[in-house]
């Protein structure tokens, strides 16, 4: 598809990124050397929006109730694209995510475009958001209830990936802490004065499993111990962990999340103990949106990198980009900053995050969703259609139609 977008402006882009791409890659790797955990960014959060206030945007701080997040903007009349960055780094892992790189692309799309846009006297605005907290606490919740995305033509956001596509496919997943609390008693002298919360895990754990092999090819159950008792002498009078439930849709996902309870509320009468079950951010499932993609595929071309043949939902994780995906227009493609098979959530992914390789993914990626903002806002025949695929997308997939029982 052709637009009327004028050649000129996407050069404008091609060099403006240009122009601050050594203040990008610098930030990148402050941000990855930092590694600082959801909700913990401040330092991160800090420098990231230092640099673009540098460039000319008006900043606001602890947006939304959380201090690591920001919302940076430029200009105040006419169509709107947002960028969004993620700066959080894993538990334990580093930006084994690369998210440093998430965070710099939309920074330097953001500028690059308000830049670009400014110089040829065209009125839009160009917002670059802070969002926190995507490993495991959902910052974009809070943003997308506030509305920060619902007067937005189009939400923009890279994933660094083994693979180059334009759409990326997540889960909808609910986050769960769990706590069981027995009774300890000496292990040897007493053990039937005690009750075994780590019985009641390993119930709960064995539960889960079983369940597994009956649940559609798309469902993810997972988790892990926290705390699993203090010393083998006494019976463990608590344990506690985190899981995750994941399925292609909300749909299905509630009806996971009610046997997923009913599994943890077996193993504690099962074993004496009482459970403390904690639903906590629930992502919704990523909806891609048509008309983005088929600029993304386009301008991946445009800068020189070829998309990989990938299968729908395959290999797919989930993120809170899925729920804007539900309050505006939204694209989250993927980069490769690694070859096929070095995925993310490993500590080779958490090297190549800082690798040339990846710096210059991260790079193109900036210049290829500025492009894609470009778009969006000079052409309005694509404005337009990139609305009505938003507002035909069903608001929550129900494909499925099985049984709970
Ligand atoms: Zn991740
Ligand atoms: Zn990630």
């Amino acid at each position: 598809m052709t637009t009327t977008v004028p050649v000129e402006i996407h050069e404008a882009i091609h060099h403006a990124t240009a122009a601050c791409a050594d203040e990008l890659v610098t930030t990148s790797r402050a941000i990855h050397a930092l590694a600082e955990i959801g909700f913990e960014e401040f330092e991160s959060s800090r420098i990231l929006s230092g640099v673009i206030e540098e460039h000319g945007f008006r900043v606001d701080r602890g947006v939304s109730g959380m201090p690591t997040a920001f919302v940076a903007r430029h200009g105040t009349t006419g169509p709107h694209v947002a960028f969004v960055c993620e700066y959080d780094a894993l538990r334990g892992l580093g930006h084994a995510c690369g998210h440093n790189l998430i965070a710099t692309s939309s920074a330097g799309a953001g500028i690059a475009l308000a830049q670009s846009l400014s110089r040829n006297n065209v009125d839009a605005r160009v917002t670059i958001v802070g969002a926190p907290a995507e490993e495991g606490g959902g910052g974009k919740i809070p943003l997308c209830r506030d509305g920060l995305f619902d007067d937005c033509d189009a939400v923009l956001i890279f994933h660094p990936s083994d693979r180059t596509a334009s759409v990326q496919y997540a889960l909808a997943c609910t986050h769960w802490e769990w706590t069981f609390r027995g009774k300890a008693a000496h292990a040897a002298g007493n053990p039937d004065h005690g009750i075994n919360a780590l019985d009641a895990f390993v119930h709960a754990y064995n539960g889960v499993s079983l369940w597994r092999q009956q649940l559609r090819d798309d469902a993810r159950v997972h988790g892990f111990v926290i705390e699993g008792g203090t010393a083998p002498n006494i019976i463990p009078e608590l344990t506690r962990g985190e899981y995750l439930t994941r399925a292609r849709d909300g749909e299905y996902l509630r009806t996971m999340n009610v046997r997923f309870r009913a599994i943890f509320e077996a193993a504690a009468q099962a074993t004496g103990c009482d459970l403390q079950l904690e639903e906590r951010e629930t992502y919704l499932d990523l909806r891609s949106n048509a008309v983005l993609a088929e600029r993304a595929s386009l301008h991946l071309a445009g800068v020189g990198l070829q998309e990989d043949q990938i299968l729908p939902w395959e290999r797919t994780g989930s993120t809170d980009v899925g729920d804007v995906s539900y309050a505006a227009p939204t694209l989250h493609p993927e980069f490769a900053i690694a070859d096929l098979g070095i995925g993310p959530h490993t500590h080779a992914f958490r090297e190549a995050a800082l690798s040339q390789r990846g710096e210059d993914a991260m790079l193109r990626a900036a210049e290829v969703l500025a492009r894609i903002g470009a778009d969006v806002i000079l052409d309005a025949d694509v404005r337009h259609r990139a609305r009505d695929a938003f507002l035909t997308q069903p608001q929550h997939r129900t494909e499925w139609t099985g049984s709970t029982d």
